[in-house]
């Protein structure tokens, strides 16, 4: 504040005094002053309608490529898969493009305009949505969050902002903004903001119409303000700054009783000429969410400018058996493999037999929790022999067979002179 009186001087937007650390710049009258503070404030909240596009382009797979690395991570799922790698190259390939036409200036008025697909999955608990959401961002290598739709409120109501997912996102990109503008976010859970059925009764739940509405306003593309801290939002409280348009909203849900509304609206367009497609759909046990329409999506519950932002949809099948097998030992990192890698780091080798695989297979498909139930099952059976195998002397093997699974044993160990006994 060269030129004027020896006065102390504060910021006309914070009301902070000048210091050594706090610089003012003041109108050409002296009257009004800001602050390098305020400054940096101000640039933030402009920065998503100003913004000058100087993001790396990503380095884009082929969507091949993707569902390549997907297969080494999830058994399975092979339809969602091509959906999902479908869906992210192409979400990518528009954001490069979108790159590329802002430095090189080549927008036109009439050019074509490539709007976002966000994704619906749809599938049984357990089945892998998650997995493959989580997957697909680590592939991709861009920030992930994830969170419940059940913790979301309505703004003014308790529980968390719809914001706040954003600041998941920008906390998992170390606070780059510009990283957490790309990112993925996975929305778990979204069935259960369903408005209840039509035609149940007239109490209609609000409040989960209303989370589907606050949600849509980031899933659409906006630039919304992120309190730093989380939680509620405070007037006068400084803002994070975050522009939606390139981040890739996966909303996932069981949906149960979405079959049967599907069903339903087979069954009725077939009745009367052709019956026995109605009888096909009871008959072969087809997976009817296949055959899902966005007015299915609406009469389960989802309001309809939702349903509209949600594009791509991708049906996840039941996991069987078989499946559950494969999860527990062929993936990059199967259970099986993780369990035998911690006692190898105790120099012990861990024998889990094929019978016993299957106990844990079998013993999970019976708790219909989808692959969610297989570590709860090992970790039960190993519980005890993980507590005390690494104090123990010269163990050289442990051996888990079914019997162990069934919890009618225990996990034989193997010492190193050749001693055997119980746990
Ligand atoms: P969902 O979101 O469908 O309820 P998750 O993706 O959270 O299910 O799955 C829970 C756990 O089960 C995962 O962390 C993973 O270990 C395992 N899992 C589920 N589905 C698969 C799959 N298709 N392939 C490999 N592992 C799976």
């Amino acid at each position: 504040m060269e030129g004027m009186e020896n006065k102390t001087y504060k910021c006309s937007f914070c009301d902070k005094p000048e210091g050594p650390n706090r610089q003012l710049i003041g109108n050409p009258e002296g009257n009004s002053f800001i602050c390098e503070e305020c400054i940096t404030l101000c640039k933030d909240i402009f920065r998503g309608k100003n913004r000058k596009i100087s993001e790396q382009e990503l380095k884009l797979l082929t969507p091949e490529e993707i569902k390549q690395k997907l297969d080494e991570y999830i058994v399975g799922q092979d339809e969602a898969k091509k959906v999902l790698s479908v869906a992210v190259y192409n979400h990518y390939k528009r954001i490069n493009y979108n790159i590329i036409h802002a430095k090189d200036h080549l927008g036109a008025p009439d050019e074509i305009e490539l709007e976002k697909s966000n994704i619906l999955m749809v599938g049984p608990t357990g089945s892998g949505k998650t997995l493959l959401a989580k997957t697909l961002a680590k592939i991709l290598n861009v920030p992930f969050a994830s969170c419940d739709a059940t913790t979301l409120t309505e703004a003014g109501y308790v529980g968390d902002d719809v914001e706040n997912i954003l600041l998941k996102l920008i906390q998992n990109a170390n606070y780059d903004i510009s990283q957490a503008e790309r990112g993925i976010i996975y929305v778990d859970e979204i069935d259960k903001l369903a408005k209840k059925s039509q035609n149940v009764s007239i109490t209609r739940d609000v409040s989960g119409e209303g989370v589907q509405q606050a949600l849509l306003k980031i899933v659409e593309s906006t630039i919304a303000s992120v309190p730093p801290q989380g939680g509620r939002k405070h007037p006068q409280q400084e803002m994070i700054q975050i522009d939606t348009t390139n981040i890739l909203f996966i909303c996932g849900g069981a949906f149960v009783g979405l079959d049967k509304i599907v069903e339903g609206r087979i069954n009725n367009s077939t009745l009367g000429f052709n019956a026995d497609i109605k009888t096909k759909v009871e008959k072969e046990k087809i997976n009817v969410l296949k055959q899902v329409q966005p007015e299915d999506l609406i009469k389960f519950g989802l309001i309809p400018e939702f349903i509209g932002r949600m594009p791509v949809y991708v049906c996840l099948d039941e996991l069987d058996e078989n499946a559950f097998v494969q999860i527990l030992t062929e993936p990059k990192n199967a259970l099986v493999k993780q369990y035998i890698k911690l006692f190898n780091m105790d120099n012990i080798e861990l024998n889990i037999t094929p019978e016993a695989v299957k106990a844990v297979a079998q013993k999970a498909k019976s708790l219909k929790t989808g692959a969610r139930g297989l570590r709860a099952i090992i970790e039960e059976s190993m519980k005890e022999v993980m507590f005390t195998a690494p104090s123990k002397q010269n163990v050289e093997k442990i051996i888990v067979d079914e019997n162990v699974i069934l919890g009618k044993e225990s996990p034989k160990i193997i010492y190193k002179e050749k001693k055997e006994e119980a746990v």
